[in-house]
């Protein structure tokens, strides 16, 4: 099984892998599974099941998993702030909110510029505590993932929160702006665009930004790595730089120069993954109605 379930197209694939590990399949039963969040203190990793409106939450201790919140207004993407606080974009919400330590919840951006925002996917935290995110239209295209409703922004984009509140739109060139990521240093911000899914022309990308010297927005971007196989939607970094991505086929792994090293196929669409595990060495995978997970060579940043 091991020669089908991994990909080898260089060798740096090979040292990031252990061909004796075995895929898990930890469950199994959702709709559409997104935005997983792996909780250290907690030894529990969240995700969303979008269009049954829930969020689960499987315990590293037992491997049980149990309904973390329902109705939740569709969450999509999710992560841990500096705090261990979860950070969540809702798509019925149209907004990111923070889940506080006394269990109250704060709406961190829910407009821009008078109007409400579309459906936010996914976020990232950066050093400075600032939250960024991206906020395509698929929570509101229909009922399946969110409530249907006529998109009020101009496009879909991607969005800085201050740390002291207040937003800014920091990319507005993109079609279906949907993971992102910093690289290690932070000076660059990684953004995978879905557009193929609205836009046939739109070719499956990660596109990258310099990020600007005071760390508060970015540069002009450039496509940076190709889809093969369906579409980029959340992906990760590891501490050396390279890239892991969902995509139609499996997991896809770039090295930080862009080359594809290597796959790890699934039977299923991947939509997203996260690092998780004490030592951050266990890959966690969103594949449509399942969560997998599989141990790998590399820590997540
Ligand atoms: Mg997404």
């Amino acid at each position: 099984m091991s020669g089908e379930l991994y990909d080898i197209r260089d060798d740096r694939f090979a040292k990031l892998i252990h061909r004796n590990a075995r895929m898990d399949t930890l469950w199994t039963g959702g709709r559409w599974t997104e935005g997983p969040a792996y909780f250290a203190a907690g030894r529990y990793l969240i995700w969303s099941d979008i269009p049954n409106d829930r969020i689960l939450r499987w315990d590293e201790m037992n491997g049980e998993v149990s309904t973390f919140e329902q109705p939740c207004r569709n969450h999509n993407g999710h992560t841990v702030d500096h705090a261990g606080r979860l950070i969540a974009c809702e798509h019925r919400g149209r907004c990111v909110s923070r889940y506080e330590i006394d269990g109250t919840k704060t709406i961190l951006a829910d407009s821009y510029d008078g109007k409400p925002l579309n459906s936010p996917n996914d976020v990232v935290v950066k050093s400075d505590g600032s939250i960024w995110f991206t906020d395509p239209s698929y929570g509101i295209d229909s009922d399946y993932e969110g409530d249907a409703a006529p998109m009020e922004q101009d496009g879909r984009h991607v969005y800085r929160i201050a740390p002291d509140s207040g937003i800014t739109r920091v990319i507005d060139d993109m079609k279906q702006p949907n993971g992102l990521a910093f690289s290690a240093d932070e000076t660059t911000l990684y953004v995978a665009d879905t557009g193929k899914t609205h836009f046939p022309d739109c070719k499956p990308k990660i596109r990258k930004y310099p990020v600007s010297a005071d760390g508060k927005s970015v540069g002009s971007g450039a496509d940076f790595i190709f889809c093969d196989t369906g579409l980029f939607d959340g992906f990760r970094l590891d501490t050396n730089g390279n890239i892991w991505s969902s995509a139609g086929d499996g997991v896809h792994c770039f090295a930080a120069d862009g080359t594809l090293i290597g796959k790890i196929r699934i039977d299923e669409v991947v939509s997203n993954l996260c690092f998780g595990g004490p030592k951050r060495n266990r890959l966690f995978i969103c594949a449509t109605t399942s969560l997998r997970s599989i141990y790998v060579n590399a820590r997540g940043l």
